[in-house]
Parts: C-alpha cells; sequence; structure tokens
C-alpha cells in the first residue's frame, strides 16, 4: 500500500515537471507595419477587473492581452465605484499588484491606470503612468486630476458621449483641463462606440485619439468570429518602451481600431496605408490590359473607392492578403497612379483618408 502511494507521487511530480514547459497560451499576432521613424504598438488603456465593477481576476487580463496580440495595457479600475467590496479588497493598487508578475511573465507592458468616476460634467477619466493610485482619490474633481498630474501621468476623457443632458459636449470643465494642459486625450472609440465629436477636438486642439475596450466582462464574452478584435489604440512610439508610449500619446501620435475601421490623422494614417500595401509591377499583359498584384501586410482590410479615372470603382484590400487587379486600356510600360479613398480609415468625421497606388514599370 505505501510503495503504491509513494509510486503515485512520484508519477504526479514527473508530470507536473513537463506540464510547466507551455508556460502560455498561443498568441494571435495583430499585424501591423511600423512608420517611418516609429514603431507601431498596439494597446488597450482601459480595462476593468473585480477589484471595482469588471468580472474577472486581474491577471486574466494579462492571459487575455497575451492571447489577443495585445503589447501594452493598463488596468483601470474605478476609484469611486467598488461594487464588491463586500467581498473584495479595496485597496485601489491591489488590481496592478496582481497583475504585475502575470505581465511579466507574458511580455506585456503593464501600464498603472486608475478610473476618476464621477458623474457628468465632467464624466469619467482614466489616469494612466501614474504611480500611486490613493492621493488621486479625493473629493474635488480637479484636485484628483492634479494628483495625478503630479505623478507624472497621463490623463484622457473616457466615452465622451456616454450620458446626461449634455451628451459628450464640451463643457467649461473641459476647457479648464485643456488650459491647463491636464487633458491629452479623448477616446473617440470606447468599444464599438465612435464619438465623431471627440474626434474633431482631438484635431482641432491636438489631443490624442484614443480606442480602448473598457471592458468588464471577460474578452471572449460577446465575440465569437475570427477576426474579431477588442477596440485598441494604435501607439506610434520612437522605442517599444512605456516612456516612449507615454512620449507618443503627448504627441498625439495615435489612431483607435475596432473592427474594420480606423480613426486618426492623415499624418499617421497615410504612412501606415502606403507601409501597408505593397503594389507590384505589372506580371502579365494580353490585349490592351494589365494584371497587377496587390498585397495588404496589415491586420486592417482597406476598402478603397476610386476618385481618380484609371482603376476598378471599388478595390477590396483584404487583411493579410494579396489580390490581382486588372487594369483596362492604360499606357504600358509607363508608372500608372490609381487615385482611391480608403473609406473604412476615417481622418476627421465621413472623411476618408486619399490614397494613391502606384504601379511601377515593367521591368
Ligand atoms: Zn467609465
Ligand atoms: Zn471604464
Amino acid at each position: 500500500m505505501f510503495s503504491t502511494l509513494r509510486l503515485v507521487c512520484s508519477s504526479i511530480s514527473i508530470l507536473s515537471m513537463l506540464a510547466v514547459t507551455a508556460a502560455a497560451d498561443t498568441r494571435r499576432e495583430i499585424q501591423f507595419p511600423d512608420i517611418p521613424g516609429f514603431k507601431t504598438i498596439i494597446c488597450d488603456f482601459h480595462t476593468h477587473t473585480v477589484f471595482s465593477d469588471g468580472l474577472v481576476w486581474p491577471t486574466v487580463r494579462m492571459d487575455e492581452a497575451w492571447r489577443e496580440g495585445i503589447d501594452a495595457i493598463a488596468v483601470t479600475d474605478h476609484i469611486e465605484y467598488q461594487p464588491h467590496s463586500d467581498y473584495v479588497s479595496t485597496d485601489h493598487n491591489a488590481s496592478y499588484e496582481v497583475a504585475r508578475p502575470a505581465a511579466q511573465r507574458n511580455k506585456i507592458m503593464l501600464i498603472k491606470g486608475t478610473e476618476i468616476t464621477r458623474g457628468t460634467p465632467p464624466g469619467h477619466f482614466n489616469a494612466v503612468f501614474i504611480k500611486d493610485v490613493d492621493p488621486i482619490d479625493t473629493g474635488e474633481f480637479l484636485d484628483a486630476v492634479g494628483a495625478a498630474m503630479k505623478q507624472g501621468g497621463f490623463v484622457f476623457w473616457n466615452h465622451p458621449g456616454w450620458k446626461g443632458p449634455e451628451l459628450g459636449r464640451w463643457q467649461e470643465v473641459h476647457q479648464t483641463l485643456y488650459d491647463k494642459k491636464w487633458l491629452g486625450g479623448v477616446e473617440v472609440l470606447n468599444g464599438t462606440s465612435y464619438y465623431p465629436l471627440a474626434h474633431e477636438w482631438c484635431l482641432e486642439k491636438g489631443l490624442a485619439m484614443l480606442g480602448n475596450s473598457d471592458f468588464h466582462q471577460p474578452s471572449m464574452h460577446k465575440r465569437t468570429e475570427t477576426g474579431d478584435h477588442r477596440a485598441l489604440t494604435l501607439v506610434f512610439a520612437e522605442e517599444f518602451t512605456q516612456d516612449a508610449i507615454q512620449d507618443a500619446l503627448n504627441a498625439a501620435r495615435t489612431a483607435a481600431w475596432d473592427q474594420n475601421r480606423i480613426i486618426g490623422r492623415e499624418e499617421h494614417l497615410a504612412p501606415l496605408f502606403n507601409a501597408s500595401i505593397q503594389v507590384f509591377a505589372p506580371h502579365h499583359k494580353d490585349g490592351g490590359s494589365l494584371w497587377i498584384e496587390m498585397k495588404n501586410n496589415s491586420h486592417l482590410t482597406y476598402e478603397l473607392k476610386r476618385t481618380g479615372d484609371i482603376g476598378p470603382e471599388s478595390i477590396t484590400l483584404e487583411a493579410d492578403a494579396s489580390i490581382i487587379v486588372r487594369l483596362e486600356s492604360v499606357e504600358r510600360n509607363a508608372e500608372i497612379t490609381l487615385e482611391y479613398t480608403a473609406e473604412n480609415v476615417l481622418i476627421a468625421p465621413n472623411k476618408g483618408l486619399p490614397v494613391t497606388l502606384t504601379i511601377p514599370k515593367q521591368p
């Protein structure tokens, strides 16, 4: 009996030694090319855990981030709303402390953050790149934001069209934050909601555009289709570090991405498109027609509509895929340029990105 038990025990210890070789799940990479001078970093600056009104333990957020190809994430539990306080600690720094070892194991940059949660106006604001949430837990709204700034934080306005009779209009308090240089950005996307007014403010006022999940549920709660992804922020940073991400936010070098739509500024989205799309020299000709391969090296499907005279009326450049386009009645052995608008790349509300596809001469 004793020897049988020993045999079982030693088998278990061998099994557990073998089991540690697989540390994390498979990661599905999000492919976006870098743009000249900057690395493209995939970020989610707004998530919740059981330490406020979220429904997952902080380490689960780090596992989700790894699996979904995210590079940097902030856990931003509400300061003023802790509905699980009968069962879970009300320590405002706890979710970061619990998540940190998992972030390190999963090679995720974990940004310390919190959500300052007030009625409208002012509404909800995230403070990220902070050091300690406790001093931000203070009565006066402006004192709370001031405390975050004093720690070197970056503050942005969350889901600006969320509620209240003013429905996300720019109020005096927002102007005060802006004048103090305390407001660095606005969520133009929160989950699947797009705020065109916020897009305009960001363009006018030089603010960073953010797109964040604001997840409370587990990430895959509502999404079943492959290719689905949470709302995310693409950050164009000089280096792959937290400091460089914060510098990029301060310089408003960001774009917001949900499903098959990307929202930002022309100065970033034009180079992103150009870095994503390769157009090859014609590989075949027959009569008056030329056949040309075009390849999309990004995770976004580009929906193009013709604005010039040459080319098909519309072209869909699917994510991570190539297509062959046939051109008729064009002059051969010359460089050909096709003028289009990328309709799902918004450089202002209702304004797609103008793009040019340049077909090199046949070798
Ligand atoms: Zn909120
Ligand atoms: Zn939130």
